[in-house]
């Protein structure tokens, strides 16, 4: 069994490396962001941890391949994770009750968004191989057939964070196992525990030992170790831009394949013409799920000027309405941030807006009052809204990722598609118009990875998804997670 309570009842998060769980030299206190107490213990890995698991990856890299090839019966690689899935699911309860504590995600939410995606991330890309095929072709005049093969990169280095904590990583765990890679998975030190137990799932489901390695930690050390080691030829990373920049130096210098998911600031642009009752309900949902937490999340709301006052009196209410608390309650849609150094950045770009000479919508009086006993000691905050922002003010420039969005009015579709790209960033964006011409129009303008129209976060994915500009490099999704978890190797026949 993998979980030991350590001192005092804590989880006690361990490394998974070469198929064993492995105590670490010095552990990290990891916070139950609804109570602000801390819950469990990950380890404090380093250069050394790192090693151990690229070894024990390595050497399962040769193995694995010749042992488990991808279509082949009972052994069959799509089977296994098929079986991770499988296994997930029985215990999906128990893992988002895990998630939603780690996280301060409302229970629900880690129920029927983050851990039903677990799910589908395996099941999709373990039936996925079954289906990609290689190209060949035949050439007249020289008289020679060529033909592609697909072939795993090696040892993946995986890197996620923790707004969505196995739901992301388990988004590149899934194509990069079905490509035929071994991997070494660095999570969010901050929410480490899912991860962890996790690799209960792999041993039962009868991934090879060393196929998948965990190592917690920092990032500045074992996150810093995995994308420096010599033997790791890939680097899939979701997180900061700041975190990016370090990364990226690091992997060209090495000649890595890497790919960077990053952050936003993402902007919805509401035509006059919009199904207000739709769009108002979503673009609640779309700046405040998750607690604002969510890289998706709409933080820039445009709305055109004649509907401009009726949208933020409506939108304002809903958001007034939204209820703030502890995460286990299923009436709650707000739960507590990520950590306490994270809320006093959030409620510090707040009072930025307000200092520049913006306007602040939420609910009055210390959030405090509305919590029960056990959440006192939380991380928790009221939803805001930004009216009267410029759009060179820092909260309309800068990600803040958590419970707070700007709405400013704007006249004309070629000055909105302006002012919407006119930040650093290139993740996402909303287009709500019922006039679909305007609406494909603004969309091919929008310089962003993805525009949902009159819709947010339907996500297929057979579709890719990622960013642009400072949002980051690369595709994740069906084929391109393929393209990237291999190297396909052309090779040419003389007849
Ligand atoms: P972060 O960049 O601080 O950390 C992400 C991961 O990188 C963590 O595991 C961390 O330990 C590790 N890390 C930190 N420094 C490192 C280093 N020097 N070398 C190697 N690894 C290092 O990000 P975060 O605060 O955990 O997550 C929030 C950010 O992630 C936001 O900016 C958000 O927009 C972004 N994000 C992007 C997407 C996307 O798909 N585009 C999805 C979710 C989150």
């Amino acid at each position: 069994m993998a979980v030991q309570a350590g001192q005092n009842g804590l989880l006690m998060v361990r490394n998974f490396i070469g198929g064993q769980f492995v105590d670490a030299n010095s552990y990290l206190d990891s916070f139950d962001p609804s109570t602000g107490e801390v819950w469990a213990k990950v380890p404090d890995s380093g250069q050394a941890e790192v090693d151990a698991a690229v070894d024990a990856a390595n050497k399962a890299f040769e193995s694995h391949l010749s042992s488990t090839p991808c279509h082949v019966g009972h052994g069959g690689r799509w089977r296994i994770h098929t079986r991770v899935a499988d296994i997930f699911e029985s215990r999906l309860d128990e893992f988002a009750a895990l998630e939603s504590r780690d996280q301060g995600k409302p229970l629900w939410l880690a129920s029927t968004v983050d851990m039903n995606r677990v799910v589908h991330n395996f099941r999709f890309f373990a039936t996925y191989i079954l289906h990609d095929v290689n190209r060949s072709r035949i050439q007249e005049p020289t008289g020679a057939v060529q033909y592609t093969v697909k072939e795993p990169v090696g040892v993946a280095g995986l890197i996620s964070p923790w707004n969505l904590p196995l739901y992301l990583l388990s988004f590149k765990l899934a194509p990069a196992l079905a490509a035929g890679n071994t991997v070494v998975a660095k999570p969010s030190e901050l929410t480490s525990v899912t991860a962890y137990r996790m690799c209960e799932v792999f041993i039962k489901a009868g991934i090879p030992a060393g196929v998948v390695n965990m190592v917690f930690g920092l990032g500045a050390k074992a996150g810093a170790s995995l994308v420096s080691h010599p033997q790791v030829p890939l680097i899939s990373f979701t997180g900061g831009t700041v975190t990016a920049e370090k990364i990226r130096y690091t992997a060209a210098q090495h000649c890595k394949k890497f790919s960077l998911e990053l952050g936003g600031k993402n902007a919805a642009v509401i035509f006059s013409d919009a199904d207000l009752d739709k769009c108002i309900a979503t673009t609640v949902r779309s700046s405040f799920l998750n607690q604002g937490e969510i890289c998706l999340c709409t933080s820039r709301v445009y709305v055109q000027r004649d509907i401009y006052p009726t949208f933020v009196e409506r939108f304002v209410k809903e958001v007034l309405k939204l209820k703030v608390g502890d995460p286990t309650d299923p009436d709650t849609f707000v739960g507590a941030l990520i950590s306490k150094e994270h809320l006093a950045k959030v409620l510090g770009a707040i009072r930025g807006a307000e200092q520049a000479g913006a306007t602040i919508h939420s609910q009055v009086g210390d959030v405090t009052e509305q919590l029960p006993e056990h959440c006192q000691g939380g991380y928790f905050m009221y939803p805001s809204v930004i009216t009267d922002v410029a759009d060179d003010c820092a909260a309309m420039q800068e990600e803040i990722f958590g419970p707070v969005t700007c709405v400013v009015p704007f006249d004309t579709e070629d000055e909105v598609v302006a002012r919407v790209n006119k930040v650093q960033y290139g993740l996402c964006g909303v287009v709500w118009s019922r006039d679909l011409s305007r609406a494909h129009r603004v969309s091919r303008r929008l310089q962003v990875g993805t525009v949902w129209v009159n819709c947010w976060l339907v996500r297929d994915l057979n579709m890719p998804f990622g960013g642009v500009k400072e949002s980051g490099v690369g595709r994740e999704g069906g084929h391109d997670s393929l393209e990237f978890y291999t190297h396909e190797k052309t090779i040419c026949v003389h007849l």
